[in-house]
């Protein structure tokens, strides 16, 4: 028999009034709303994306589900995102509120076997888990780690845009990227490839052709962005990509190779004024 229990924050935290917990056989649950207890609850998920995802919907229905557990009547369940259409400084719909009643009902009836199947997973011994897609979608997990080890410096993940490459060669018992015995799809995982096998730097085509009209030194711009989920700037909206620092590097023919080193050398770092 679980656990069946209803916890109210004190009023001098001073947070929402009636921010609840229960917990329900070893599953946590909250909610936020501002009914009394007596009446029917509305049970609102505030996520941090621009867009309601699947794995919203588990999440909030294992909400819903130890709330009513606990004795809480929850009619309605809604969640609340970011609204990328919202721009600064006009904030007032900076969040927008999908109603997911009805997906919820769906999976309820579901959830008692899957909670079921969870803890038992917990408590028991380590599995003997493979790599997968599951262990990157839908959130990267943690314990890639502790599950695989550290990976080496030219394992098969490190192939470039490796995704299910790298899976299907893992499935194939290959780990290392000198242990693929036949060419690859990809045009730059394919000389990545090349490389490690021979050990040797590849340069394909005729670089330095494609390179003679530019007159030394060469200057290269780089810029770094960040991108805030509640906007500060004018016109800006949730996660809009904002340039915050440019860094140019400058090459200069000939000078660098002669001494041994790469080509570019100087890097200036200017930090972007935005207001
Ligand atoms: S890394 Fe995570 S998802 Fe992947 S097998 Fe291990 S525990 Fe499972």
């Amino acid at each position: 028999m679980g656990r069946r229990r209803i916890t109210r924050l004190p009023d001098h935290l001073n947070v929402e009034p009636h921010l609840c917990f229960a917990i329900e056989h070893g599953v946590r649950g909250s909610l936020q709303d501002h009914r009394p207890r007596d009446l029917p609850w509305r049970l609102i998920e505030v996520k941090s994306t621009t867009r309601v995802k699947q794995q919203h919907l588990t999440d909030v229905a294992i909400q819903a589900h130890v709330l009513e557990r606990a004795g809480l009547r929850v009619r309605h369940v809604e969640i609340m995102h970011l609204n990328s259409d919202c721009t600064y400084p006009s904030l007032h719909e900076l969040f927008v509120r999908k109603v997911v009643t009805k997906e919820i009902a769906a999976i309820r009836p579901r959830l008692p076997r899957i909670v079921k199947r969870q803890l038992r997973m917990l408590r028991g011994d380590m599995p003997d888990a493979k790599r997968g897609p599951h262990c990157d979608s839908p959130y990267e997990c943690p314990f890639q780690e502790r599950c695989f080890g550290p990976v080496s410096e030219h394992h098969v993940t490190t192939l470039y845009r490796s995704g299910e490459l790298a899976l299907e060669l893992l499935e194939r018992g290959v780990e290392e990227i000198s242990d693929i015995d036949e060419p690859l799809d990809g045009v730059i995982a394919e000389r990545q490839r090349r490389a490690v096998q021979s050990g040797e730097l590849i340069v394909e085509g005729d670089l330095a052709a494609a390179l003679e009209p530019f007159a030394s030194p060469v200057a290269f711009l780089d810029f770094e962005t960040v991108g805030l989920a509640i906007p500060m700037w004018t016109g800006c909206s949730p996660y809009q990509a904002v340039p915050v620092q440019m860094v140019i590097s400058f090459a200069t023919r000939g000078q660098r190779q002669a001494e041994g080193r790469p080509p570019c050398s100087v890097k200036r770092a200017v930090d972007v004024d935005i207001l």
